[in-house]
């Protein structure tokens, strides 16, 4: 159903974004790959995802605090695909902090990057999928794009706002075959996670074992994390026929998280 379809994912060179790249690869949509890290290990990605999967893919080192290299992204997608069906905006970064203490350019760059970067890629990508009448933006929002916790005041921020983003892009867009949804993931054992885990461990003087059970009993009943690929699986889905009247939404995987 997605076969010969083009996505850009932004940050998936890790954790979420790298398993909803290979959940899209896998139904055969082309990916452009974006965000940090090992040269090498990048370049593995990209042609491994290529060859295991049969599609094109490409990568963009657009740094998306950068309104600039957001469009250049964009543009190497639309050149290199033909066309971009499928924007997944997950580039994200995480500081912890009270208000207080919270270092304001800690606050620029999550704002920037949690936030204003799905603005400047939806805006940028908008003209292809209505040349085509086709079209699925995907925020990854959290948990924290529902309800809050201290010390996450830019993250709490940037979230609430990605789900409002969302419900406008999902209005100006409504009968024209483009579709705008976020998705809400409680706790996935990522870097961006496992680094929250690192730094309660030390702080407390407990094992990660502890510190990730505590990370768990603090918000999530289910006592499991979501995985990549279970985000994966719900983007596919959000892609599909099926969800071709789903727009606006907000959906939580979160292990119960947010029904408390
Ligand atoms: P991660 O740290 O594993 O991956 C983040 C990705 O974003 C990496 O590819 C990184 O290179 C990229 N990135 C960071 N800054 C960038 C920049 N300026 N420009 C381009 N790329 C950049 O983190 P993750 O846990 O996979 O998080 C992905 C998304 O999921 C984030 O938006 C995060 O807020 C959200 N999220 C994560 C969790 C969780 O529990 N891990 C829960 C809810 C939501």
């Amino acid at each position: 159903m997605l076969k010969g379809k083009s996505a850009i994912v932004t940050g998936s060179t890790s954790g979420i974004g790298l398993g909803i790249a290979e959940a899209l690869a896998e139904q055969g949509v082309n990916i452009l790959f974006n965000g940090f890290g090992d040269k090498a290990a990048i370049d593995q990605v990209v042609t491994g995802t290529a060859s295991k999967f049969g599609v094109k893919t490409a990568y963009s080192a657009a740094d998306m605090s950068k309104p600039a290299d957001i469009r250049d992204m964009v543009k190497l997608g639309v050149d290199t695909f033909g066309a971009v069906d499928i924007l997944v905006n997950n580039a994200g970064i995480q500081h912890t902090a009270t208000i207080e203490d919270f270092p304001e350019e800690k606050w620029d760059a999550i704002i920037a990057i949690n936030l204003s970067s799905a603005f400047h890629a939806t805006k940028a990508v908008l003209p292809s999928m209505k040349a085509r009448g086709w079209g699925r933006i995907i925020n990854v929002a959290s948990a924290h794009g529902l309800v809050a916790s201290a010390t996450k005041s830019a993250y709490v921020a940037a979230k609430h706002g990605i789900v409002g983003l969302t419900k406008v892009t999902a209005l100006e867009q409504a009968g024209k075959g483009i579709t705008a949804n976020a998705i809400c993931p409680g706790w996935v054992l990522t870097p961006l996670v496992q680094k929250q885990i690192d730094d309660n461990a030390k702080a407390k003087g407990i094992s990660a074992q502890q510190a990730k059970e505590e990370l768990l009993a603090a918000k999530e009943p289910s006592m499991h994390f979501s995985t990549p690929a279970d985000i994966g699986a719900l983007t596919v889905f959000l892609c599909s026929d099926a969800a071709a009247n789903m727009t606006g939404t907000s959906l939580s995987h979160d292990g119960g998280w947010t029904a408390q």
